[in-house]
Order: structure tokens, then C-alpha cells, then sequence
């Protein structure tokens, strides 16, 4: 065994876009190994994107294809990765932790008697991978024991599309044997991420909601502010991962970026994941009731203080005005 392989997800012939985030990741533990790195593409329209794949530095792009691979299927994925892995024979599977992945990894891994160490945010040298516990309060380093290949997901947003090496790369096709009978789960496309309807980027008025609003019923006081200013709701990452606001609310790394006029943080504590999607905001107005909370080193106005008190006061001027 040898190699780093990287299961990339398209649907129709388009990329989801942490595909070229895992291939960052990929090729950065292939670095570190000091081995080589190659891809695989899987499903209709793999063919019309194995070919934008020719400038990467990798050793090989696997187009697997079969018509039984045309709609997605976890019993048709996992049979033609099974025998692709076999093939190539990788020390490490790296793949984007996308709902599709979610649900056909942690089999695909089963089939070599491996788990899925899933959700990955760094890779140190080792490897040893790092994945949160208790809502991002802790990391935990994992270290690959068995004999089989490792299989890893990375989160959305840690490692950097644009990290991606240039090079060049051979286009290999890869046709697995599949019979109709091997696929027990109905066709269809469940794990498609729903189309985004809210794009925080262009908002001019931001009001943003954190932890500090304790339970999920109190965001209200915080949505009738935004109604009030006229201004979008976004949320830090706790809010969405606790699925209080959908995801396409959050703002930082692994979130959106914005830039609005006005950013008015409430019971956000200003860690640099949250920073780094905010920071050019015209504008930052932070509720806080931590004085030290780093927040108040990036706003332009800090109100020390309980956001329950302050936030309906507020909404109430603002109606007034
Ligand atoms: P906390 O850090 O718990 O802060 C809550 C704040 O509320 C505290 O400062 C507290 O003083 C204040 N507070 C409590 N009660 C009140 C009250 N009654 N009135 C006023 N203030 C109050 N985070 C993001 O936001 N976006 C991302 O995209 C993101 N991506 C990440 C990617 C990676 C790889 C990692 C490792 C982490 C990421 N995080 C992200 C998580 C980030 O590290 C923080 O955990 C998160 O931003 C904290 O959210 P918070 O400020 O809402 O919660």
C-alpha cells in the first residue's frame, strides 16, 4: 500500500466545493508522507470534470463510471470505491465531509474493517488528525492503528481550495463490476445540499446572533432587532451547528464572509474562526457581557452588558426612531 487518494464529489458535472478543500488536505498529507497523491471522481459528469483535473499535481485521476453510478446510491458507491481502493491499494482515503459522504464513508470504511475518522480540521505530522469534541471546546488527536487503509473526511472550511498544487496529471478511466442486484437501496438523490436562498456577502445590515443567547426560543428577541434595522440574521458557528439558524447563516471560516456596513455582534465572544468572516465589516457594534471578550478588540462600539436587558431596549428605540 502506498499513496494518498482523494474521493472528490460532483453531482451532474459540478463540483460540490469542498471537493478541492479535501484534495488541499490530501495533497498536504501526501507531502507529508512523502508519497504521491491521486484522485477519483465518481458518478455522471465525472468524465467533463476528470479533465480540469489535468493541471493538479497528482499522479492519476480515476473517472469511475458505470451506468448503474449514473444516480447515487450508497450500495452502488460503496461497491465501486470498495474495488477502486483495492485497486490502487492507498495507505490513505481522503474525502470532503459532505452529507453524501456521511453516508456512504463510514460503509465504504466498514469494508476494509475500518472506521471513518470524519470531520478532520488539521493534519499534523504523524499524521495525526485533529477533530473537535464538545462543540469545539476541545481538540482530539487520532492516530491511525490498523493495517488497512486509513479513511479520513475533512471539515468544510479548514484546509484552503486555493492551497490546491498545480502540476499535471493522467486521466485514467475505472469501470467497476456492479450487478443491479449488489444496489439494495432505492436510487435518488437525498444528500443534494439544498440551494442556497440567503447570501450574507451582499447584506449592507448584519445582526448577528451567538452562544450567549442560551437557548434556542431567545434567538427571537435578536430576529425582531434585525426586523426592526432592516438587516439580515446571521449566527455564529454554535448556533448553526446546534441547528437553531440554518447553516447558510453562519458567518466565519467555515461559515460565509461578509462585509456589511453595519456587523452588530450579540453574545458573540470574537474567536478568530468567527473574526476571520467578519473583520471587514464597515462597522462592529459587539453585545457582550464579558469586557474582556475579544469581540471588543475588532468593534468600532462595545456595550458591556447583558444582551437580554439591552437587546429589546434597543429594538424598541429603533422603532421609535
Ligand atoms: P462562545 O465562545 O461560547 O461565546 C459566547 C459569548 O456570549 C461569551 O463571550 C459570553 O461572554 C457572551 N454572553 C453570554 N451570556 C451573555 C448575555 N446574557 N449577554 C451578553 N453576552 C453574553 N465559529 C464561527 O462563528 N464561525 C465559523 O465559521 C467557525 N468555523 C470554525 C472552524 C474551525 C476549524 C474551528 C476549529 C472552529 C470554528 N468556529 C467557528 C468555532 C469558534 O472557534 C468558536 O467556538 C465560536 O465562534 C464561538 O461561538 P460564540 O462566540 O457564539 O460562543
Amino acid at each position: 500500500m502506498s499513496g494518498v487518494l482523494v474521493l472528490m464529489e460532483q453531482h451532474g458535472g459540478k463540483w460540490n466545493r469542498m471537493s478541492f478543500e479535501a484534495l488541499a488536505a490530501g495533497q498536504q498529507l501526501a507531502a507529508k508522507l512523502g508519497t504521491e497523491c491521486s484522485a477519483a471522481l465518481i458518478g455522471e459528469g465525472a468524465a467533463t470534470l476528470a479533465s480540469e483535473l489535468a493541471g493538479k499535481k497528482l499522479t492519476k485521476v480515476f473517472n469511475v463510471q458505470h451506468a448503474l453510478l449514473h444516480t447515487y446510491t450508497s450500495d452502488g458507491y460503496v461497491t465501486a470505491l470498495e474495488q477502486l481502493v483495492k485497486q490502487v491499494g492507498p495507505t490513505h482515503v481522503v474525502l470532503p465531509h459532505t452529507y453524501q459522504v456521511r453516508d456512504f464513508a463510514p460503509a465504504l470504511a466498514t469494508r476494509f474493517r475500518q472506521v471513518l475518522i470524519s470531520d478532520v480540521i488539521a493534519v499534523h505530522d504523524g499524521p495525526v488528525f485533529v477533530r473537535q469534541l464538545l462543540q469545539g471546546k476541545l481538540n482530539a488527536d487520532y492516530r491511525h492503528a490498523g493495517t488497512g487503509p486509513c479513511f479520513v473526511s475533512v471539515q468544510a472550511g479548514t484546509f484552503r481550495a486555493e492551497a490546491v498544487e498545480a502540476g499535471t496529471a493522467t486521466a485514467e478511466d475505472f469501470t467497476p463490476q456492479l450487478e443491479a442486484s449488489q444496489i439494495r437501496n432505492k436510487p435518488g438523490e437525498p444528500f443534494r445540499e439544498a440551494a442556497q436562498t440567503v447570501d450574507l456577502s451582499a447584506a449592507p445590515l448584519i445582526v448577528s446572533v451567538g452562544r450567549g443567547i442560551g437557548e434556542q426560543e431567545n434567538i427571537g428577541i435578536v430576529e425582531e432587532l434585525a426586523t426592526a434595522l432592516g438587516a439580515e440574521l446571521a449566527a455564529s458557528r454554535p448556533i448553526c451547528d446546534n441547528g437553531w439558524l440554518p447553516m447558510e447563516r453562519q458567518v466565519g471560516s467555515s461559515g460565509q464572509t461578509v462585509s456589511p456596513k453595519l456587523y452588530l455582534s450579540v453574545g458573540i465572544s470574537g474567536a478568530i474562526q468567527h473574526l476571520v468572516g467578519m473583520k471587514g465589516s464597515k462597522t462592529v457594534i459587539a453585545i457582550n457581557k464579558d469586557e474582556n471578550a475579544p469581540i471588543f478588540e475588532v468593534a468600532d462600539y462595545g456595550v458591556v452588558g447583558d444582551l437580554f436587558e439591552i437587546v429589546p431596549a434597543l429594538t424598541k428605540a429603533v422603532r421609535a426612531a
